[in-house]
């Protein structure tokens, strides 16, 4: 934040700390100064991505992965997020190791939770228009 007040683009844009960022909001709701931090580290890297300042690519992977599952079933399908996430980084083994406990606590469906009544075609169409709309603005989307 204190980069963001003293103008330091090109430290603020290339910091990994914007890709550690889980969105969490802990930070804007415990602010004293009543910053909402979060909105300015989402804000950020949409800036950082924009410029092609992606410092942590595994991170951008990820999300690609995670919105190919939502794209196609209209909400998360974890082990097709991880699937696609181990392919896109070559991390063939990433936390298979916390797999079995993650099976055994029903945390991880084998089948995709599927969004009902056209809703799953209804979230694609969001994101076909989105991504239209990028590429007509020559915006990464
Ligand atoms: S939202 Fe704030 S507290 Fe949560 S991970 Fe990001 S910077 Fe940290």
């Amino acid at each position: 934040m204190r980069g963001v007040q003293l103008g330091l683009k090109d430290q603020v844009l290339n910091s990994r700390s914007l890709w550690m960022c889980l969105s969490c909001s802990t930070c804007s709701l415990r602010c004293p100064n009543d910053i909402d931090v979060a909105a300015v580290m989402e804000t950020l890297r949409h800036m950082a991505r924009k410029e092609g300042r992606v410092t942590v690519p595994k991170v951008e992977k990820f999300w690609f992965s995670f919105l190919d599952t939502v794209r196609r079933f209209g909400r998360t399908y974890e082990i097709g997020t991880m699937a696609l996430y181990m392919l896109r980084s070559m991390r063939v083994f990433t936390d298979v190791d916390l797999a079995p406990a993650a099976l055994a606590k029903q945390k991880l469906g084998f089948k995709p939770h599927v969004t009902p009544n056209g809703g799953a075609e209804a979230v694609g169409r969001i994101l076909k228009r989105y991504e239209e709309r990028a590429k007509r603005e020559g915006v990464r989307p």
